[in-house]
C-alpha cells in the first residue's frame, strides 16, 4: 500500500491510474478508522480496479468551538486497517497541501444545507463539499463511498457532484453500528462506557419510530414526541433536533409521506451523535 500526502503526486498517480484505464474506488474520511469506514473500503474493493482512502480532518468543516483539535486521530493503526483491508494507496495531506497560502475558493450546495445539521452546524456542509469537491478533482475517482450513517452529507454530495457534473458515482452504504445499536463513529471515543450505553437510547427512540409506523401511526409530531420521551429517560442526553422529512429533499413532513428520514441529533457530555433511519410507508 502506498502512502500519499502530497497532493500533486496523488494526482500524478491517479491521472496514471485512469490513463491505463483501471477505475479508482475512493473512500473519503477523517481517520479513525472504524467498522462503519471498513464496510466503505471493501464495497470500493469488490466494485474497482484500485482503492484510495483518503484521511484528512478538515479543519474549514469544524465551527469555531468544535472538536478539530481533539478529534480523535491515529494514522499508524488507520495505516495498518487500511491496508489489511485491501486498500491500495493512502491519501493523507496536512491542512497545508489542501488550503495552501492564498487558497480563496468554496463550493456551497444551498437548500438542502439550511436543514438538520446544517441548521446547527452554520458553515459545517460548505466545509465538506469544498474539501470533497478538492478531493474529488486529486483522486480522479469513478465511484465515491459515503455511509448513510451522515445521511445529509451523502445528499449534499450526491447533489453537488450531479450539479457540477464531477462525472463520478456516489455510493451510499448502510449504517453499521456497535453491538448496543449505537451507530458507529470515531467520536464514541470521546464516550465513558456509561455515556455509551445510555447513547443506546438514540437507536432505540428510531427502533420505537418503526414500531409505531408499523402499527399505523402517521403523524410526524406524535412520533417525535415518543422518541424525545424515550430519550429523556436518559438524563445526560440533551437533543438538537429530531426530524421527520423527505429523504430527497430534507423537508419536513408533517406526516409520513411514501418514504421517510427520521434523523436526530443529540450531545452526550460535549460529545454530539447523529443516527437515522429510512422507513417505506407504501
Ligand atoms: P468520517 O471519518 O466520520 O468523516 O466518515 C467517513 C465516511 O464513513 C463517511 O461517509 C461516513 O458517513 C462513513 N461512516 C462513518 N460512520 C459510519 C457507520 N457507522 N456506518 C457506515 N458508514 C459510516
Amino acid at each position: 500500500m502506498k502512502v500519499v500526502k502530497n497532493s500533486k503526486e496523488m494526482l500524478r498517480i491517479s491521472s496514471r491510474i485512469k490513463e491505463s484505464g483501471k477505475t479508482i474506488g475512493f473512500v473519503p474520511t477523517m481517520g479513525y478508522l472504524h467498522e462503519g469506514h471498513i464496510s466503505l473500503i471493501r464495497r470500493a474493493r469488490r466494485d474497482n480496479d484500485l482503492v484510495v482512502v483518503s484521511i484528512f480532518v478538515n479543519p474549514i468543516q469544524f465551527g469555531p468551538n468544535e472538536d478539530y483539535k481533539k478529534y480523535p486521530r491515529n494514522l499508524r493503526q488507520d495505516r495498518k486497517i487500511a491496508r489489511d483491508k485491501g486498500c491500495d494507496i493512502i491519501f493523507c495531506p496536512d491542512a497545508k497541501q489542501i488550503y495552501p497560502k492564498g487558497y480563496a475558493t468554496r463550493v456551497k450546495v444551498s437548500g438542502l444545507t439550511s436543514y438538520m445539521c446544517g441548521a446547527s452546524r452554520p458553515g459545517h456542509f460548505e466545509g465538506v463539499t469544498t474539501v470533497c469537491a478538492k478531493l474529488f478533482n486529486i483522486v480522479r475517482p469513478d465511484i465515491a463511498y459515503f455511509g448513510q450513517k451522515d445521511y445529509q452529507q451523502a445528499v449534499v454530495i450526491t447533489r453537488m457532484v450531479k450539479d457540477l457534473n464531477m462525472g463520478l458515482k456516489i455510493k451510499t452504504m448502510p449504517i453499521v453500528r456497535e453491538r448496543g445499536g449505537l451507530a458507529m463513529s470515531s467520536r464514541n471515543e470521546y464516550l465513558s462506557p456509561q455515556q455509551r450505553r445510555d447513547a443506546a437510547a438514540l437507536y432505540e427512540s428510531l427502533k420505537e419510530a418503526k414500531k409505531l409506523i408499523r402499527s399505523g401511526c402517521r403523524e410526524s409530531a406524535g412520533i417525535k414526541a415518543a422518541m424525545r420521551r424515550m430519550i429523556s429517560k436518559k438524563p445526560g442526553i440533551h437533543i438538537d433536533y429530531i426530524t421527520i422529512a423527505d429523504p430527497e429533499t430534507l423537508r419536513s413532513q408533517n406526516r409520513l409521506g411514501a418514504k421517510s428520514l427520521i434523523a436526530l441529533a443529540a450531545r452526550i457530555g460535549r460529545t454530539r451523535l447523529i443516527d437515522n433511519v429510512l422507513v417505506d410507508c407504501e
